[in-house]
């Protein structure tokens, strides 16, 4: 079988890695890294879908290869959706995840409304055509951190319809629930139909 290459205008192989095993063998994922782009992409847009767009169409303008990039925010419903694409830089440039925590905890401690959403959008391009894909996962943010797995908001995040945190379950229980699982279906169902 010849497989479809499709790059992943990302660095972080191990988020490579989760989407070449829901895409599965009739595609070949690649990073940027085994592209030979080894510069960040600046991420410079106001919305997810500017950054996602930003990413994808450089290395498309650049390669002309098939190729996708995803931007995922945290929607919190009483901060007005903040911090929504300033996610991973909330509390500061330095982009950590436990300041970023403790921070979101401390501006919503005084609101009894806890709703809040991930949201991911993906970018693509695809045989010379660009689409965008949505993903949505609801849910309520914890008083506490609970759990030890994933990254991220994960420890603060209660999908709705369970009790515990994403922190709590398996990278398989997350990913049939998650906003980015849910976008990469969406974008799965397109390219094998
Ligand atoms: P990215 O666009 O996937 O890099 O996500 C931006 C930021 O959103 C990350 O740095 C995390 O803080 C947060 N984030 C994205 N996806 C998740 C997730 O699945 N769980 C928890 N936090 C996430």
């Amino acid at each position: 079988m010849i497989k479809k290459e499709l790059v992943f205008a990302t660095h972080n192989v191990h988020k490579a890695q989760e989407i070449q095993a829901i895409l599965g063998n009739q595609f070949s994922v690649k990073t940027l890294t085994d592209i030979g782009i080894d510069e960040e992409i600046a991420e410079t847009g106001e919305v997810l879908k500017e950054n996602a767009f930003i990413k994808s169409s450089y290395v498309f303008k650049k390669t002309g290869l098939n190729v996708f990039s995803d931007d995922t925010g945290l929607e919190v419903t009483a901060l007005n959706g903040a911090p929504g694409v300033f996610s991973a830089r909330y509390s500061g440039a330095q982009k950590n995840d436990s300041d970023n925590i403790n921070l979101l905890l401390k501006n919503l401690a005084h609101f009894a409304d806890k709703s809040a959403q991930f949201h991911t959008v993906i970018s693509l391009f695809w045989e010379g055509k660009h689409y965008f894909f949505n993903g949505y996962c609801k849910g309520n943010i914890s008083n506490q951190k609970l759990g030890e797995n994933g990254f991220g908001y994960d420890p603060i995040f209660i999908p709705e319809g369970y009790v515990q945190s994403f922190a709590q379950m398996s990278v398989k229980q997350k990913n049939v629930l998650s906003h980015r699982g849910r976008a990469i279906k969406e974008m799965t169902a397109f390219l094998i139909s």
